[in-house]
């Protein structure tokens, strides 16, 4: 559509010139829009008469006081450059420069006014500047309330699953979820023996006890060249013993209803569940120490498994972390007698 005030084309839904400011009215738009549609912008509950001789379709309510009109106007820069088209309420004086499709709330009288304070200087849609007079947001608000909503959400959801775990952990320790593994027994089951947990690629760890040299650098300074100082490779070495977590092997680690088994490449480890005597739990595994044995034995890579539950009428899955593992044995063993 053409302005009627400059000629200047404009997007057909336009409502104001973007080259002069002009309101452009309905009657230029589609006559087939229903007019009731439109909200905002009016021309129609005008004042008739102006003293700068506007027209009534160039004027529009304002948006903030809801009193006064706002009408098109054109401020010049000092020197002629920096031509700022505006709508100012001739009541309230708040002014929108227009701003291709946008207007920029860039003054008012009492700039204690609370859109003001609120929106002051900002560039926004037409569509936003009707909604926030009508007591609603920003574009960029709706979607920063939208955002915290959606953190809300996922902070709901993470500490409800975390709840769900620790439930499920609390049952799997007191016995009351069991865990049944419906596969195939690579071990010989003994009577009433049943399979819970098989986890692949295993390593089965024990403390050694190593002597370790610690080569430490402090030999004589010599100087080679001017200003370059060289340091010769140090004498002092000092011998130390330390413990050391060993991987012995590799293999299968099966939890059953009454030994925890191991079935490495080179060891089988046959742990009765009445013989441990504790558990530690790690992120990776856990120490398991038991009877009549004097070194702990450390089965690690039991997070790399995953265990699926329903708890709460919802299912989810956790790694098999050390923590877990210990619970389902101790819920195992719990029900041993
Ligand atoms: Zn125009
Ligand atoms: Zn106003």
């Amino acid at each position: 559509m053409f302005c009627p005030n400059c000629g200047a084309k404009n997007p057909a839904d336009a409502r104001f010139c973007n080259q002069c400011g002009t309101h452009l009215t309905e009657s230029m738009n589609d006559p087939t829009e229903d007019p009731d549609q439109d909200s905002g912008l009016e021309s129609d509950t005008l004042n008739s008469t102006h003293e700068d001789g506007e027209t009534e379709d160039s004027a529009v309510h304002c948006l903030i006081c809801k009193t006064g009109s706002m009408h098109p106007t054109i401020h010049s820069g000092t020197f002629g450059f920096g031509t700022r088209k505006m709508l100012i309420c001739n009541n309230c004086g708040a002014g929108f420069e227009i701003k291709g499709q946008k207007y920029k709330f860039s003054e008012i009288s009492d700039t204690t006014q609370p859109l003001w304070l609120r929106y002051g200087h900002q560039t926004l849609t037409e569509a936003e500047w009707i909604r926030i007079s009508e007591g609603g947001v920003s574009d960029e608000e709706q979607k920063k309330i939208n955002r915290e909503a959606e953190a809300l959400k996922k902070q709901e959801i993470a500490k409800q699953k975390e709840k769900d775990a620790n439930d499920f952990l609390m049952g799997l320790e007191n016995g009351s979820i069991p865990i049944n593994y419906s596969g195939q027994s690579p071990v010989i089951l003994k009577k009433d023996e049943l399979i819970s947990i098989i986890m692949e690629n295993i390593n089965l760890q024990e403390p050694r006890a190593v002597r370790q040299t610690n080569a430490a650098y402090g030999g004589p300074t010599i100087r080679v060249a001017k200003g370059v100082s060289f340091r010769m490779g140090g004498a002092s070495a000092r011998s130390e013993s330390y413990e050391e977590i060993r991987v012995i092997d590799n293999g299968k680690l099966v939890l059953t209803n009454k030994r925890l088994i191991f079935i490495g490449t080179k060891r089988t480890v046959n742990i009765d569940l009445r013989k441990i005597m504790a558990i530690v739990p790690y992120k990776d595994g856990i120490e398991s120490q038991r009877e009549n044995k004097q070194k702990p034995e450390y089965f690690t890579g039991t997070d790399k498994h995953t265990i699926n539950y329903t708890i709460n009428g919802r299912s989810g899955t956790v790694p098999i972390y050390g923590n877990v593992l210990k619970a389902a044995i101790q819920g195992l063993i719990s029900k041993l007698q």
